[in-house]
């Protein structure tokens, strides 16, 4: 049997070609795939070659948030049903390391997360029309939720993830810096864990035009008004928390200045080595927490999006057959217009 597979061979080389796969063994399930989304990284492996440390060395096939329907079960599998529409959670830790064992896989020293370019062998991602993976990465979703909403399961968790680095957000005034599906995706969740103000900042009035509906009670373009933050820098600053979902110098020194004293600001977004305002950091006793992936949260996302107790469709800006993924990527790139970018398959 063969399947249709986008894969990356370097930067700006990205190829939709065949290849075969097999029947799903114990434990696994076949899907027929339905919606992957274009992720930050997948982004930049195709438009940078990588970012920071981690670069493409090898053919990777892309995508690493997706959703598909169950086709068939292998031996020992009777959950998901056939026919259920699922997402893949990508992560696949070892279960035997030290910190799988102390219940914290995201840091296991052999985890296979897929569609990364991490480690090598890279591990293969999802944006295919075919995938076999084993049943239990495999979340299943209500009949009235679209294959488009399912396949946000896994930013969505990134998301919660960071989230739940903050502590209590009930009543917290929180700042958002970029309004990427990251950011908007985190602005919802800080909704839905209680913030009575969030303010989001980005440099495309785009990407802000979507953050009201997500649940931003204030947007920032911070390039045609620069001193749009200013007033919340006010008596050493008024933000309980920043989630920093831009990796960007500016955004990060202006989220040190707004933030209040002993505040936490959680690191969403990455990038290589930069400069940051220790000063900042130890006058106001910041707690700057980083914040990887998700664990559990993969469980509670597609709660959330089977109830649409968070609704993740105002992000979703743009969809490509897989046979035009080049074009997918390259729109994905031009935030002028596009948030979350998705791919069909068969
Ligand atoms: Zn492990």
């Amino acid at each position: 049997m063969l399947t249709r597979v986008a894969r990356l061979y370097g930067k700006q080389d990205l190829k939709v070609e065949t290849q075969a796969f097999s029947e799903p063994g114990p434990g696994n399930v076949l899907l027929r795939m339905a919606v992957g989304g274009i992720c930050g990284s997948d982004l930049h492996y195709y438009q940078d070659g990588g970012f920071g440390p981690i670069q493409v060395r090898e053919p990777i096939i892309s995508g690493h948030e997706a959703s598909g329907y169950v086709d068939k079960l292998g031996d020992g599998v009777s959950e998901p049903t056939i026919g259920a529409l699922v997402a893949v959670n990508p992560s696949q830790p070892c279960g035997t390391c030290q910190y799988c064992d102390k219940g914290e896989p995201i840091h296991c020293l052999d985890m296979r997360f897929m569609g990364s370019a991490m480690r090598l062998p890279h591990e293969q991602g999802m944006f295919r029309d075919w995938l076999v993976v084993p049943a239990k990465q495999c979340f299943a979703f209500p009949s009235d939720i679209t294959p488009a909403e399912a396949a946000c399961a896994e930013p969505l968790a990134v998301c919660l993830h960071a989230v739940a680095q903050a502590g209590d957000l009930t009543g917290k005034k929180v700042l958002v810096t970029g309004a990427g599906p990251i950011g908007l995706l985190t602005v919802a969740a800080a909704k839905h864990a209680g913030a009575s103000e969030i303010v989001v900042t980005d440099l495309a009035d785009a990407a802000l035009s979507r953050a009201p509906a997500m649940g931003a009670t204030q947007t920032i373009n911070v390039i045609s008004n620069p001193q749009g933050l200013a007033p919340y820098q006010e008596g050493k600053g008024t933000f309980d928390v920043v989630f920093d979902c831009s990796a960007a110098g500016p955004a990060l020194r202006s989220a040190f200045a707004v933030i209040k004293p002993r505040g936490t600001i959680v690191q969403v977004g990455v990038t290589g080595d930069m400069t940051i305002p220790l000063n900042a950091l130890v006058g106001k006793e910041v707690i700057w927490r980083g914040s990887q992936r998700f664990d559990q949260e993969f469980a509670q996302a597609v709660q959330a999006i089977s109830s649409r107790s968070i609704d993740v469709r105002p992000i979703i800006s743009h969809n490509f057959p897989l046979e035009n993924a080049v074009e997918a990527f390259e729109q994905a790139g031009d935030r002028s217009v596009a948030c979350k970018v998705q791919i069909t398959f068969s």
